[in-house]
């Protein structure tokens, strides 16, 4: 493995923990695992463009005829849920540190009730997961996104007390109207303010439709992963921008899959577009005041390294602002195995096209190229933290076992304010925090005052609004200090 200065951190890689796996073999519709007759290993069968080849062959009755290749969905091996497993594709590949995530399509399809136990239950399997390769594996948690809101905010609370989890992995769809939806906010100001990044990940894609009549049966999955996936993220964080979710929650972190899908070529058009629009400054004969696509890129964002060429990374990391500093190697694994009959337990070309676009565009052992590789993950993502004995509370940092219930109890402070009952008691001790917190950020917080400016600005330009509770938030997220510089 590599050094301590130089570590490889792979921040886009999924696992099926076993309570996941369970759900999906318990399905008949997509999201789903089913075995079939004709193949080894179970198919996983998560595309809509997959229901048809999927409802012939079980009307059929007939899939032991059917050869993998013909079989919906894609083989469901050890890579999927094998700590063994996906340890040996990071030592393979030079890894020392890998965050995972749940997969797409997360807890979307979960039901209401049971969303919330859920997401707790995959959560520890993830812990558990974590634990048993202590120092490899970190975590990006999934959130119930179908619950109640007291439910979805107290479930922030349990993963901030999880020792392994870094932040949470988030679908374009929010609850149910995309991330420009103002009930969407206060979930964001508490991932914010408890310092959980989000993981943003596409899965829904483009309307099949806009395939054509051919792409079923001769293009395979070509063009919902290659054009629909990185479409559907740049739509996504466009109308969080058009909305002002960013100024609304400026402690916000994202980083976005697949080095922000278009975003770094197609911000320049997005910024003109914007310019021009008379919704936004274009009709007005004043400065503008609103932040750039191309500010919000810079502050608020970064991009995985999952771009498989030089001339897209280059563009990630020109959208970044011209440095190294917002871009985080990631592999997709265990999605693009080796092709054909090429060897799983080998080298992943999925995995040395990305490691070959950062040496290419940076340099080989350059300083530039050991950030995009891993440096940056482990200051973005404080993966320095792994060692947390003696912390205990005075950072804030608690351990699920021993803690859990102090942490979750901060963020039912969210739930209990929004409901008008505060509590004096916490509040105080919050306070104190806040205090520390603000010293640290005068040190370590390169966020200008313009910017908490604007942010308000937008507010009170009702481009989001976020009703009463937007007084507790504000309030709860300066009580937790905010998000120091990540
Ligand atoms: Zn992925």
């Amino acid at each position: 493995m590599s050094s301590s200065k130089s570590k490889v951190v792979d921040v886009h890689t999924h696992m099926y923990p076993p309570a996941y796996v369970e759900l999906l073999e318990s399905r008949k519709t997509i999201p789903l695992i089913r075995r079939f007759a004709g193949a080894d290993d179970p198919r996983y069968v998560i595309l809509p463009a997959e229901v048809e080849a999927l409802e012939k062959i079980i009307a059929s009755g007939d899939d032991a005829s059917s050869s993998a290749a013909h079989l919906p969905g894609r083989p469901v091996t050890s890579h999927f849920s094998s700590i063994e497993q996906k340890l040996h594709f990071m030592d393979t590949h030079g890894i020392d540190i890998s965050v995972i995530s749940l997969a797409n399509p997360w807890l979307d399809f979960v039901a209401s009730a049971d969303a919330g136990e859920t997401a707790k239950t995959v959560s520890q399997d993830f812990s558990r997961m974590c634990e048993a390769a202590e120092g490899r594996l970190y975590f990006f948690a999934t959130l119930p996104l179908t619950a109640p809101p007291e439910t979805l905010l107290a479930s922030i609370g349990h993963i901030r007390s999880l020792r392994y989890c870094r932040g949470v992995i988030l679908g374009t769809t929010g609850l149910g109207n995309g991330l420009d939806d103002p009930a969407l906010v206060p979930i964001l100001h508490a991932l914010a303010a408890n310092r959980l990044p989000i993981f943003l990940h596409p899965h829904y894609g483009l309307p099949s439709e806009v395939w054509g009549p051919r792409a079923t049966e001769e293009y395979g999955h070509v063009l919902p992963l290659a054009l629909g996936f990185p479409m559907e993220t740049t739509i996504a964080v466009a109308r969080m921008y058009l909305a002002g979710v960013f100024d609304a929650v400026p402690d916000l972190r994202m980083l976005l899959a697949h080095s922000g899908g278009t975003l770094p070529f197609l911000a320049g058009r997005i910024e003109s577009c914007v310019a021009h629009d008379a919704h936004f400054d274009g009709g007005s004969s004043g400065t503008p005041t609103r932040r750039t696509i191309w500010q919000v890129l810079r502050e608020q964002i970064y991009l995985d390294a999952v771009i498989y060429s030089e001339v897209g990374l280059r563009a990630a990391i020109d959208a970044s602002g011209g440095t190294p500093d917002r871009l985080l190697f990631g592999t997709d694994h265990p999605f693009f195995p080796p092709p054909r009959d090429g060897d799983a337990q080998g080298l992943w070309e999925s995995v040395t096209w990305n490691a070959a676009a950062v040496k290419g565009a940076l340099g080989e052992g350059s300083a530039a190229a050991a950030k995009v590789m891993g440096g940056n993950a482990v200051e973005v993502l404080r993966l320095y933290e792994e060692d947390r004995s003696g912390a205990g509370e005075e950072d804030g940092v608690v351990e699920e076992e021993e803690g859990d219930s102090d942490r979750e109890g901060e963020v039912e402070t969210v739930v209990a304010t929004t409901k008008g009952d505060k509590k004096e008691e916490e509040s105080k001790v919050e306070a104190k925090k806040v205090e520390e917190a603000k010293e640290e950020q005068k040190v370590t917080e390169e966020k200008p005052e313009k910017e908490e400016e604007e942010g308000k600005k937008g507010r009170e330009e009702g481009r989001i609004e976020g009703g009463p509770v937007w007084s507790v938030l504000d309030m709860l997220g300066t009580q937790l200090g905010g998000f120091p510089s990540i």
